[in-house]
């Protein structure tokens, strides 16, 4: 591609309003353009990344013997009331309607048409088990589009689907999709740890999530410094393996602590350390209220709750709620003496505290010398809290410690839940009608085009892998008025491209600087400049991402680049 004939519009500054590393680059390279929030343009540098992303998992897809196929972005909001998502999703997902005010929806994923047309199509397990995959674009109304790239409001997918006549034959596609994810994120040269992930409101069980790390991921990953358990945040197990206190228990007393809120200001009024005091938590669990009780060095985890109660929705209760069930508001809250309707669940570290403090259901006021088991004795315990750094890991192998990680992938094993709620129903080998059992899998293709940019980048640009770059080669022309580097840069040009190289010929008639500073943004992998050594059929070959440099005669190039590359 002679680069005096494409559109790469790079940019000196860093545009203002780009926080993440990914997407200043991005822009600044000539790669992609926002069009509004969260909507974006692939210019043809990025359109190739793109394109070398989807390669890879195309043939890792096709490798697990997936079909590929191309469903429609538009789907009628029939399918979605069927599933009950209609209601259900709430304002990020893209309604709108025709000319007759029929209600349609821009898909935000697929798995309404998919069961549709298992629904339709497959009528005997003689078909099963099947795989559908796809490569398009999704649409959702993100409450913050930020990052560029990393969440957009139109953004591009791979997503696959499952479909099963046993819980097995699942078992066994989630196990070959988990292993074509691990290949295609290592050829695609990301740093990555695949997670226990939390199930939501899907109504499946199973679920992994591929993490690239980072520092900008909105995630945050718990692992373990000896062994390879990961898991994210949100369901790392903590064991009940805490000290029994040994003190004698004190008798119960009531304290003043008039306007102190946090369990940290508490702690200090009172004198005591933060783990001495008992923090006490209203949600509204479904139609319940649930009061839950953890040590105050440690944070309630919301999606522990949800799964111990096998509950729908946890919120918080509002404070006006608080006041009329337990008859104080926030920071004076506690489970001594609380209403038979609020159900008392305690962390598995509260049954081994003593004489600790907690909130007295009166505003100001604290008990003081809590001992769980005797002041609260008909409490339920659990495993409440977030995992934190330094708790042991749950296979009990090492220590946890936390980083941040990038969402590129998941795999999810759906069970039921949408055949049934669609009637996708297959004849058996018994002749016996049943519902078919699925699995859904995706990729954020251009969102992995992001993380490696957030990967592989130093402070002059993008330093891409060379399996996901643009092009392999930079051919530079350092002045292309001069007749012998002009004509040295076509002859290489033609000779590099027709030995099957992917090469990006800097012709403009630019200034050295500024080719070499565009060369340097936009990353590709090795540069060839063709300058004054040119008369001596000579050139520099610099490899981006190490600045390792040497001189190479024309003659042995497509030698040197066949080493490097092939
Ligand atoms: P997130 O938690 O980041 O919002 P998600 O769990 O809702 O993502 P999935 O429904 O699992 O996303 O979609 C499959 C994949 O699509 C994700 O793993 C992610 O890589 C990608 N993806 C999801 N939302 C976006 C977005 N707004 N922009 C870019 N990629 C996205
Ligand atoms: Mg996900």
């Amino acid at each position: 591609m002679r680069q005096s004939k494409t559109l790469i519009p790079t940019m000196k500054e860093t545009p203002a309003d780009a926080e993440a590393a990914s997407h200043q680059w991005l822009l600044r390279a000539g790669y992609i353009r926002q069009n509004f929030s969260g909507v974006y343009s692939f210019l043809p540098l990025g359109k190739r990344v793109l394109q070398k992303i989807e390669a890879i998992v195309r043939e890792e897809m096709d490798k697990i013997g997936a079909n590929e196929v191309l469903l429609p972005a538009l789907q009628s909001a029939d399918l979605w009331r069927e599933s009950g998502r209609w209601d259900k999703m709430g304002p990020e997902l893209m309604r709108l309607n025709d000319r007759h005010e029929r209600d349609f929806v821009l898909g935000p994923t697929h798995e309404e048409v998919v069961t549709s047309i298992i629904r339709d199509e497959v009528k005997s397990y003689k078909k099963l088990p099947l795989t559908l995959y796809q490569i398009q674009t999704k649409f959702r109304d993100e409450r913050r589009p930020r990052f560029g790239l990393l969440r957009g409001r139109e953004f591009i997918m791979k997503d696959a689907y499952s479909i099963h006549d046993s819980f097995e034959s699942l078992d066994q596609s989630y196990q070959d999709m988990y292993q074509a994810y691990s290949r295609i994120f290592t050829r695609v040269g990301l740093d990555f740890r695949a997670v226990i992930a939390d199930s939501g409101a899907m109504g499946g069980k199973d679920t992994h999530e591929f993490m690239a790390l980072s520092k900008v991921g909105e995630d945050t990953i718990a692992f373990s410094d000896q062994s390879d358990y990961a898991a994210n945040i949100e369901m790392a197990e903590v064991l009940d393996i805490y000290q029994q206190s040994t003190e004698s228990m004190l008798p119960l007393t009531k304290v003043d602590t008039p306007n102190q809120k946090t369990m940290k200001e508490v702690a200090d009024y009172l004198g005591h350390r933060l783990e001495e005091g008992l923090k006490s938590l209203l949600f509204k669990v479904d139609d319940r209220f649930v009061l839950t009780i953890t040590r105050g060095d440690h944070e309630v985890n919301e999606i522990k709750l949800r799964h111990f109660l096998q509950a729908e929705s946890v919120e918080l209760a509002t404070e006006q709620e608080t006041i009329d069930l337990l008859g104080a508001g926030f920071g004076s809250l506690g489970p001594i003496n609380a209403p038979d309707q609020v159900e008392i669940i305690c962390d598995y570290a509260v049954r081994a505290v003593a004489n600790v403090t907690c909130g007295a259901n009166e505003q100001g006021v604290h008990y003081k010398n809590v001992n769980p088991t005797r002041d609260f004795p008909t409490a339920t315990y659990a495993d409440l809290r977030f995992i934190q750094e330094g708790d042991p890991s749950p296979d009990g192998r090492g220590t946890i410690r936390f980083a941040e990680g990038i969402e590129i992938g998941q795999v999810f094993k759906l069970g039921k839940h949408y055949a049934e709620k669609l009637g996708a129903q297959y004849l058996n080998d018994q002749g016996k009608s049943e519902a078919v059992i699925m699995g859904c899998y995706g990729i954020g293709v251009s969102r992995t085009m992001a993380a490696v940019v957030e990967q592989y980048h130093d402070e002059r640009g993008i330093t891409w892998p060379a399996q996901v770059a643009p092009f392999q080669v930079h051919l530079l022309v350092l002045n292309s008025k001069k007749d012998e580097q002009r004509e040295l840069g076509d002859k290489l040009y033609e000779e590099l491209s027709n030995a099957g190289f992917e090469v990006l010929y800097d012709d403009r008639h630019e200034r050295a600087g500024v080719k070499f500073a565009d060369s340097d943004l936009i990353g590709i992998p090795h540069r060839i400049t063709v300058g004054k050594l040119a008369s001596e059929g000579i050139v520099e070959c610099k490899v981006r991402a190490t600045g390792e440099q040497i001189e190479c005669h024309q003659s042995k190039l497509v030698d040197y680049l066949s080493d490097l590359l092939k």
